[in-house]
């Protein structure tokens, strides 16, 4: 059993995501303590207990402290077991982050799966399905799998009740890759994503994007779209021949439209400034992805991107204690801007 101490780094809900994908893919038991001891409300909360039983309904695992709150928790998974699975957090909990758990093992398990996610669709302080469509799951897919998402229906705080789709046709080794530039840009475009809330609302966060980008008119739409309760996302995509990075601004009570609009624009100029090709957010999910892969083939992965955020730094450090894989961080020679190399101590 491979120890883990959940108040590490970042300290949150991904070290308990990261090291339970790892038990799954290496079918090595874990025992956490401290989970999420560096939150405000530390212990298990719904959307990382959701996580756990997905992990151990793939797997048949035996698992101790599974319970709302629970800072410690044991994890001893069977063979990964590919099939139809429906993985609901009950809350307006992220549900992306729930298939960030099982995703991975799935990715390169002995059949073809399909996954129904049910809760939060469109959270902050998680991937909105936006971009696990159209960032994450092209890099999956460039590693040799093919994975595919459909919204059902979206799920907004505090209401919940989104709903997608995942299709994965696994692949038995994941292939490396090497993103060291963006590459050519090839489309830009903008969205506002809106439910049960007055349409000018979305107009005028429209004419904002249009005003901040300079863009051309046609590059922006607007869905009005069904959902549980009131919701409302900017989402902002720049897709190059290399990579394609999604941004978003989250509507909030008594935060006004245009500063919704401005808050996805300022993540994109952040990262058009930065000229790296990943983001800090792709960072660190396509770090579990590399490590994985260095430690299926030993070969290397290597991407260029920001200064390691504190949940890319803590993925770097679960990947050497589950994987015993190292990331190698260099600094650009004339920016603060790294290549992150992944690769087996060999
Ligand atoms: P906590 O313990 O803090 O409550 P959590 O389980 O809700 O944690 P974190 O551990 O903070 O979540 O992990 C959040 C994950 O969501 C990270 O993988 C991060 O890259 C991703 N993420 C956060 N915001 C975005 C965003 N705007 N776009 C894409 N991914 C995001």
């Amino acid at each position: 059993m491979i120890q883990i101490d959940g108040s590490q780094g970042e300290g949150g809900g991904q070290i308990v995501r990261s090291s339970l994908a790892l038990a799954l893919v290496t079918g090595r038991g874990m025992a956490i303590e401290k989970l999420r001891a560096g939150r405000a409300k530390p212990g298990l909360m719904r959307q990382h207990l959701t996580a756990v039983r997905a992990a151990a309904e793939i797997s048949r695992a035996e698992v101790t402290g599974d319970v709302i709150g629970s800072s410690s928790l044991t994890f001893r998974p069977g063979p990964v077991i590919p099939g139809e699975y429906q993985f609901r957090v009950g809350t307006a909990g992220s549900a992306t982050l729930v298939l960030q758990t099982v995703l991975p093992p799935l990715l390169i398990a002995d059949g073809p799966s399909t996954l129904i996610l049910e809760g939060g669709t469109h959270n902050p302080w998680a991937p909105p399905f936006d971009f696990l469509s159209r960032a994450y799951f092209p890099f999956i897919n460039r590693m040799g799998p093919r994975v595919s998402g459909t919204l059902e229906r979206a799920g907004f705080y505090p209401a919940g009740g989104g709903r997608f789709v995942v299709e994965i046709e696994p692949v038995r080794q994941l292939k490396p890759f090497s993103v060291l530039e963006r590459g050519p840009l090839r489309q830009q475009s903008g969205r506002v994503i809106f439910a049960n809330l007055p349409d000018h609302i979305a107009q005028r966060e429209v004419e904002a994007l249009q005003r901040l980008t300079g863009w051309d008119p046609a590059c922006f739409t607007v869905e009005k779209i069904d959902g549980m309760g009131p919701g409302n996302v900017v989402v902002l995509e720049l897709e190059y021949e290399q990579v394609t990075e999604v941004f978003s601004g989250f509507g909030e009570q008594g935060i006004r439209a245009e500063e919704v609009s401005r808050r996805a624009i300022d993540a994109m100029r952040k990262y058009l400034v930065a000229d790296v090709p990943v983001g800090p957010y792709l960072a660190d999910q396509l770090l579990l992805l590399l490590g994985i892969m260095a430690w299926q083939t030993g070969k290397k992965g290597e991407f260029r991107s920001v200064p390691l955020t504190r949940h890319s730094s803590t993925q770097v450090d679960i990947l050497g204690q589950y994987l015993g894989v190292i990331s190698t961080v260099t600094p650009d020679e004339n920016s603060k801007n790294v290549t992150v190399t992944v690769h087996l101590d060999r």
